[in-house]
């Protein structure tokens, strides 16, 4: 794949855990990056975009952005011919998911394609979606047409209520696919990742990823972890699977990326050769009755989730990302060590 470095690209969300790979491998490729932010001032939490840009061909520009205020991506576009729209929450535990997820996902979705629209160097757009917008709960995989996630399958079980997060990338995706329906200007491929794992490039990760991965050393599933199904992808496989996306000409549509059907407990076991000895990783499975149980005690999980997710096996078909992206996925465990060696090296299970 060439990688053509004759116009900047746009990266939206720049300063998030999974856009720090990918501005990485645009600007090893040699790519000027206009990388927007919602603080461009905030130079601690760039850092490690400009170290990588100080050592790297490319070469990176920031832009004060921000989802929820309409026109603000205009000056980060101008003469980019691909933007890259990662930025979105993603978090679960919020207060009002309407105003913390739903409205900055779609109206800032909306905001970057109509922006597009308007600038006539845009050729390409490639959206970071997510398997949510194909899924709630893990049983969802076993009512799709074969059994399993493919691409032609949408989330239709999340709500304001229910799992908003999903609902909120559910909705945004829709909005970017009726927008690019009804204009000329730009091609739209979307990026569909199952959960991200692997290293961060920022000293400070905010994704929710993170603090899910952290649950597995701090002691919270030291009685073990449940079965609950779900795909797990790396964050470097993903940012090249972008690059692709970016870059090759043929490629269209919506795009499953995740390398392996797995469940949270598979995670967790993959640090016990490493880890096990000195952290209080989980070994067992947590029988679905005892989830069923305490989780809305202790967890606030839903009883609705447990049984729709533990016990329950996740199966999504990523052969297009195989095929069409030239992807190659990397065993989770080297995924799940980089990352817990991160936070263990962060400090983040001292006491
Ligand atoms: P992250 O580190 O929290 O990144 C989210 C990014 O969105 C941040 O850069 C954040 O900017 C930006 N953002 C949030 N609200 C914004 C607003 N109002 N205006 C402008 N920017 C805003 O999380 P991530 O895991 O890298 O997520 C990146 C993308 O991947 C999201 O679209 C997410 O839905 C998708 N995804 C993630 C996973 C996963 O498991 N991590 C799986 C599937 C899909 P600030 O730095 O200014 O807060």
């Amino acid at each position: 794949m060439k990688v053509s470095t004759d116009a900047p690209v746009l990266v939206t969300g720049a300063s998030g855990y999974v856009a720090g790979w990918l501005v990485r491998e645009l600007l090893e490729a040699g790519v000027t990056v206009h990388a927007a932010v919602r603080n461009p001032d905030h130079t601690a939490g760039l850092a490690h975009l400009t170290s990588i840009a100080d050592g790297a061909p490319g070469s990176i520009r920031f832009f004060k952005t921000d989802l929820l205020d309409e026109g603000s991506y205009a000056e980060a576009m101008n003469g980019c011919s691909i933007v890259f729209h990662t930025a979105s929450p993603f978090a679960v535990n919020v207060r009002n998911p309407k105003k913390e997820l739903i409205e900055p996902a779609v109206n800032g979705t909306r905001n970057v394609l109509e922006t597009a629209i308007k600038t006539k160097s845009v050729e390409r757009i490639v959206v970071t979606s997510s398997c949510a917008a194909m899924y709630s709960d893990a049983i969802d995989c076993h009512s799709a047409p074969g059994g399993l996630l493919t691409e032609d399958v949408w989330n239709t079980t999340a709500s304001l209520s229910y799992q908003p997060y999903s609902y909120s990338k559910t909705l945004a995706e829709k909005e970017a696919w009726k927008i690019a329906a009804g204009q000329e200007r730009f091609k739209l491929v979307t990026i569909n990742p199952s959960l991200v794992i692997g290293p961060a490039l920022s000293k400070k990760p905010t994704s929710e990823s993170f603090n899910i991965v952290r649950q597995m050393g701090d002691g919270t599933m030291k009685q073990g972890a449940p079965k609950l199904g779900i795909g797990a992808v790396d964050v470097r496989d993903l940012a090249k699977a972008h690059v692709a996306a970016g870059f090759l000409e043929e490629v269209e549509g919506r795009h499953i990326v995740s390398g392996h059907n797995t469940n949270l407990l598979e995670l967790g076991k993959s640090l016990i050769e490493k880890y096990g000895d000195r952290y209080p990783v989980p070994r067992k499975s947590l029988p679905k009755w005892i989830v069923w149980a305490v989780g809305p005690i202790i967890g606030g999980i839903p009883r609705k989730f447990v049984t729709n997710n533990v016990d329950i096996k996740w199966r999504a078909d990523n052969s297009k990302s195989k095929q069409a992206l030239g992807v190659t996925y990397r065993p989770f465990k080297e995924s799940m060590e980089d990352m817990f060696q991160q936070m263990i090296d962060a400090g983040t299970f001292r006491k």
